[in-house]
């Protein structure tokens, strides 16, 4: 890599939330910093692009005076202006985060935080996303946070994520546990734990024919696996997740070469 290191800071919780500050500003000496972020919270839109309406792009300033791209679209939208050009050459690397709460197990599907870095690695670029539990635990605005460990902990993986050989392009999901950094147990390479979803349905009025239904808000539980970045953290350990983006299960794959295919589709009417 020729000349200073790229970075591309980007969030799914808006380009003015305390978590995109506090990594921006971890990873401001490593190279030349931009900051490309969804102008509100984007949370849990997953891998959401916009495709009916332009991008808006405005130019606003952070808290601490640092000039950033706010974006009209999405996590993944962000990512890829920054690629086609809005700060010239494409990143050499993303990061993404510190998310105002866990992404951890199933969850990383949902994440805005985890597709932005995903996005990264579709794009042939290193990507790392940050998240960070509440102090005491918890997630969203108006609660506690300190992003200290995590996000410097992320600036040092940045020189490792872009030297990084592995045989499939892998993001690295970094989840801070709700301790404060004197606290910490330590820092584990894990693997995606089961959450156990404890989510009912809710009625919480009607208008005229229409039902008004929730869905979300009860605490998650989850199955105690050993190895996985939800038992780290319930253990007080930084964790990291090396994600790909190939779903694919080999071991299904494998399992289905008994199920004969080709006689299926034989007796699928109209096929010789
Ligand atoms: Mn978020």
């Amino acid at each position: 890599m020729a000349g200073a290191v790229r970075i591309l800071v980007t969030n799914d919780d808006g380009v003015h939330a305390p978590g995109i500050l506090a990594l921006r500003q971890a990873v401001d000496h490593l190279g030349e910093v931009f900051v490309i972020a969804p102008d509100t919270n984007r949370s849990a839109i997953a891998r959401g692009i916009t495709i009916h309406d332009p991008l808006v792009v405005d130019e606003v300033s952070m808290a601490d005076g640092f000039t950033a791209f706010a974006i009209s679209g999405t996590p993944v939208d962000c990512v890829r202006l920054g690629a086609l050009g809005l700060i010239g050459d494409p990143p050499d690397v993303v990061v993404s985060g510190a998310n105002l709460g866990l992404n951890l197990g199933d969850d990383v599907t949902y994440s805005g935080t985890v597709a932005a870095a995903l996005e990264g690695v579709m794009l042939g670029i290193p990507a790392i996303a940050v998240s960070q539990d509440a102090l005491g635990g918890g997630s969203g605005p108006g609660l506690d946070y300190d992003f200290s460990a995590a996000t410097a902990f992320a600036a040092k993986l940045v020189p490792l994520a872009c030297e990084a050989r592995f045989p499939r392009h892998v993001i690295f999901n970094v989840n801070g546990p709700g301790v404060p950094p004197g606290e910490l147990a330590g820092a584990k390479v894990t693997r995606l734990g089961r959450r156990v979803y404890d989510d009912s349905l809710v009625l919480e009025g009607t208008e005229g024919s229409a039902r008004h239904f929730r869905i979300y808000g009860e605490p998650m539980s989850h199955d105690m696996q050993p190895g996985t970045d939800l038992s780290a953290i319930d253990d007080n350990f930084l964790s990291v997740t090396p994600l790909h983006f190939d779903l694919t299960d080999l071991e299904g794959m494998d399992h289905m070469a008994r199920w004969r295919l080709d006689e299926l589709l034989q007796s699928v009417a109209g096929v010789s």
